[in-house]
């Protein structure tokens, strides 16, 4: 009677993997391979089936009893099955991405083609080796080391050291990881034309652009009355110019730089300076105060601080209506010290702030045009913080306020006169 039952549950498991399986390639060939959700299902797929064919297989052996009818059967079934695995795995084989199945150790379980080509890894002699000593002399290494599950973006394929990759390693079945790595080496390149583009533009535009305004600025409105209110709006229009130009030029350096050459920066005398220049953009419509009790200079460029620290007194100003408060302040915290301007002007709701320094990002386009802005000022702090391993920190209540931060760690904190502490 051992037959029957076997044979009741053997059916059902057949036909579902096949028609499992006959979906998930109608799937696939419909296009939506490039997305992780789709490697991590075909991955779990070729696990399944693995699973399948070693504890089902054996069992699918025709029954002794079995009719030549029920026996044909069965051979088809098995037949259908069998082809199904293989062309899924051909497919997980042949995904652009790189794919690696590792077990509960870090170990290499499993690997597609194009992890042999982007990770260098090589069958069979890769099988079961631990991925973070295989990829030990990589740009990899750290953040497999870290255990992260942060997707580590733009790093050179220990396969191919021209390729660019984003990486991610997504937890997986019961204690597994998939490593998932894509090439996006157009993406970067397209990325470089754009950048090239925005700051040959923006270098050519920069001289016509001097020129006019300085004509603009030797025609005496007195001499031509009645284009005065004209006179004046070109000049604003050309000055708005001429800040767009010099913020993307700005930005374009910054976007390029990797590294910054480190020197001394006063922080008494930048305090007082962006606070002159916050008083003067106000024109006494604000209560502006410094509180400044952290006692510590900062070892970056201070030319590149500057312009942020600014921004972000020049944003309050400019997104506080008159009768606001802003205070700036410098202060110690746990870890190091911290620069932040906090203001109690429009506040920013909760949607945008993610998107604050993205380039041209506005959460009204009219009201910074209106206060002068371009559009570029969040970006350029955002650049400037990451280039001193700093962090911008935004929060935000509308109709009450917002407080910007940057921290700065201890290890770019200097003693006043003195050295450095960290
Ligand atoms: P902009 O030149 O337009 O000010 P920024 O990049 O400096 O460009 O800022 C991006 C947007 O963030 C601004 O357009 C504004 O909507 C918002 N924003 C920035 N700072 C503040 C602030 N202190 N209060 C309210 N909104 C702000």
């Amino acid at each position: 009677m051992a037959q029957p039952a076997a044979l009741s549950w053997k059916l059902p498991a057949s036909l579902v993997a096949g028609l499992f399986v006959g979906a998930l390639l109608g799937w696939l060939v419909h296009g939506h391979l490039a997305s992780g959700v789709a490697i991590v299902a075909v991955a779990e797929v070729v696990l399944l089936l693995t699973r399948i064919r070693h504890q089902v297989q054996p069992m699918m052996a025709v029954p002794a009893s079995a009719s030549p009818l029920q026996h044909d059967r069965f051979m088809t079934r098995s037949r259908r099955i069998a082809s199904s695995l293989r062309d899924l795995r051909n497919a997980a084989s042949q995904l652009p991405d790189a794919v690696v199945l590792l077990d509960q150790n870090q170990q290499v379980r499993w690997f597609n083609h194009a992890a042999e080509n982007l990770l260098g890894l090589s069958r069979p002699k890769d099988r079961g080796v631990l991925l973070q000593q295989r990829l030990a002399t990589s740009d990899l290494s750290d953040w497999l080391r870290d255990g992260t599950l942060e997707p580590l973006n733009d790093v050179s394929a220990p396969g191919q050291p021209e390729s660019h990759l984003n990486v991610s390693m997504l937890p997986f079945g019961r204690r597994q990881q998939l490593l998932l790595a894509r090439d996006i080496s157009h993406l970067t390149r397209l990325e470089q034309v754009r950048r090239d583009f925005v700051a040959n533009v923006s270098h050519e535009l920069r001289t016509p652009l001097t020129v006019i305004h300085g004509y603009l600025e030797l025609i005496d409105p007195e001499d031509v009355p009645e284009l005065a209110p004209v006179l004046s709006e070109m000049r604003a229009q050309s000055k708005r110019m001429g800040q767009i130009v010099e913020d993307l030029l700005a930005l374009s350096r910054l976007e390029t730089q990797h590294q910054i050459v480190d020197e001394r920066v006063q922080m008494a005398p930048l305090l007082a300076t962006v606070r002159k220049e916050a008083e003067a953009l106000s024109q006494g419509r604000h209560k502006i105060t410094l509180e400044s009790s952290a006692e510590a200079d900062l070892l970056g460029s201070p030319k590149d601080l500057h312009s942020a620290l600014s921004n972000l007194v020049s944003n309050a100003v400019r997104y506080t209506p008159t009768g606001g408060s802003i205070t700036i302040r410098w202060q110690r915290t746990s870890d190091g010290a911290a620069y932040s301007v906090n203001d109690t002007g429009f506040g920013i709701s909760a949607t945008h702030l993610a998107r604050l320094t993205e380039r041209f990002y506005r959460v009204s386009s009219s009201r910074s045009r209106d206060s002068g802005g371009t559009g570029l000022g969040l970006s350029i702090v955002k650049h400037v913080m990451n280039l001193h391993q700093a962090q911008l920190r935004i929060e935000s209540t509308p109709g009450a306020g917002s407080t910007f931060t940057c921290h700065f760690n201890q290890a770019r904190l200097l003693t006043p006169g003195g050295n450095e502490e960290g």
